[in-house]
């Protein structure tokens, strides 16, 4: 029997992976399996234990992947599954491999960095402590992709075709129409991936590519995102409040530290803080760009202009390259990094990872939270159990390389950079639907905006909606 089942995303926002059965026991045809994204699980440590379970399929026998976006909770378990044994192609929109060609070698190197922290502090209970993957083992998963365009159908088999469509959520981000059974009787399964601010919002500085998410859909199945199905964004403009923070902590002789998701959410950024300098809004304080994949994401930002809406755009246009731009620095290496450690001046820091997982951020704020002059300012989502989220809670400490170190900064959260629609919008999307779908699976979701979209939507749309649940399997027969 053709199933769908959810190993991912499914009572968490981490870890997207949804497999697509169709091969039928009882019938001649051959069938296929595929995985709709492989993403990996992060946050809390029960979640993060998933990553080193096998797929219920074995991974050799899993036929494609068709990735909607390059965030590592939907693509970053790819070189996992490529090193348990997948061989087949992997499809993404071009802007997306690019992406994936620098975040999962990130990934890769982070792991191995923290296997070598936990054998240096004999702190994991296996010997030695092992990468879930390797940089060289990303580098060779990046073999395996495949460029597709949006709007183009892709054949997979007689039986199976899919296109991408626009998600609007970052550059190259897609949805995943699913079209099964042949033509004259095909059947069409939606995966959102993760859906994008509704296209009119004018003050969503997260939100950067000019189109999606794709209007009236009528897909039999929705699997549908749902990480702010209980929360309203702010509608308000981002930079008077952006400048306030910068302006006040520069004031006091501190610097900002933002942890900011390197590609993309870092650059559009950056065009704010450089609009709010050459504007004389904000003081012109050094800015530092500490990502081991700074530069290179900035050269795939640039390369993808013709994607960005009319604001982003005009932005480039004006400034050019950040590159370029005097006093930015960016640091590639991490001699440069351990330099910004010794700034006794005001300063801006944006570093990777956004939700404080890893990285250099780590080094960022083991020195500057105990110091109350300093600001620690959000502008992404931060997944429960992970780092960034104890410190925006309001936590009095947090624990970086084993040691609990306190936090007496002034902590901020701008929810306006967010590039998920929150509940209205998500609405928004559906009321533009040519049809209600038979059946509605929520993922990506902490339980509560799951449960409170659920209600929003079969109240207020009459839709038949479920919350997905781990390794729930649901008959496509
Ligand atoms: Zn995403």
């Amino acid at each position: 029997m053709a199933y769908l089942q959810f190993l991912g995303a499914a009572g968490t926002v981490t870890g997207s992976k949804h497999l697509i059965n169709t091969r039928d026991d009882s019938s001649h045809q051959p069938g296929l399996q595929l995985l709709i994204d492989c993403g990996l699980f992060q946050g809390a440590k029960e979640w993060r234990l998933r990553n080193w379970e096998d797929t219920p399929v074995p991974a050799r026998d899993i036929d494609a992947v068709i990735l909607t976006h390059a965030h590592l909770d939907h693509c970053g378990w790819i070189p996992r599954l490529a090193k348990e044994g997948f061989k087949g192609p992997i499809f993404a929109t071009p802007p997306t491999i690019d992406l994936c060609s620098v975040i999962l070698t990130d990934s890769g190197h982070l792991q191995e960095e923290e296997a070598r922290f936990h054998n240096k502090k004999k702190s994991s209970k296996h010997h030695p402590a092992l990468p879930l993957y390797t940089l060289q083992e990303a580098e060779d998963s990046m073999g395996l992709f495949r460029p597709v365009p949006f709007d183009e159908t892709r054949q997979l088999s007689p039986q199976l075709s899919f296109r991408f469509v626009r998600a609007g959520h970052i550059l190259g981000s897609s949805m995943v129409e699913l079209f099964w059974g042949g033509d004259a009787k095909a059947r069409k399964l939606l995966f959102t991936g993760d859906i994008g601010r509704v296209p009119m919002q004018p003050n969503a500085p997260g939100r950067l590519v000019h189109a999606g998410p794709e209007r009236n859909e009528d897909p039999e199945i929705l699997v549908m995102e749902s990480t702010y199905g209980n929360r309203a964004h702010p509608h308000g403009d981002v930079r008077p409040h952006l400048a306030e923070i910068i302006s006040q902590t520069v004031n006091r002789g501190g610097s900002v530290v933002v942890p900011a998701f390197a590609v993309e959410r870092t650059q559009k950024f950056l065009f704010l803080i450089k609009e709010l300098m050459e504007s004389s809004q904000i003081p012109r304080v050094p800015v530092f760009v500490d990502s081991p994949m700074a530069i290179k994401a900035v050269e795939i930002f640039m390369k993808y202009t013709e994607e960005f809406n009319e604001e982003a755009r005009q932005l480039v246009q004006k400034y050019g390259s950040p590159l370029t731009w005097a006093g930015f620095h960016f640091a590639p290496k991490q001699e440069d990094s351990r330099k910004i450690n010794e700034m006794r001046y005001p300063c801006i820091i944006v570093s990777s990872s956004g939700m404080v997982t890893g990285g250099r951020i780590l080094h960022h704020l083991l020195l500057r939270l105990p110091d109350p002059r300093n600001q620690v300012l959000f502008i992404g989502f931060q997944a429960p159990g992970t780092r960034g989220e104890t410190i925006k809670s309001g936590a009095r400490s947090v624990r970086i390389f084993s040691e609990e170190v306190p936090i007496r900064v002034q902590v901020a959260a701008l929810e306006q950079f967010s590039d998920h629609a929150d509940t209205e919008e998500l609405l928004g999307w559906l009321r533009t639907f040519k049809a209600p779908p038979n059946n509605t699976f929520l993922v990506h979701g902490e339980p509560e905006a799951a449960s409170r979209l659920q209600q929003v939507i079969s109240s207020q749309l009459g839709w038949n909606v479920k919350i997905a649940h781990w390794l729930e399997k649901v008959p496509l027969g």
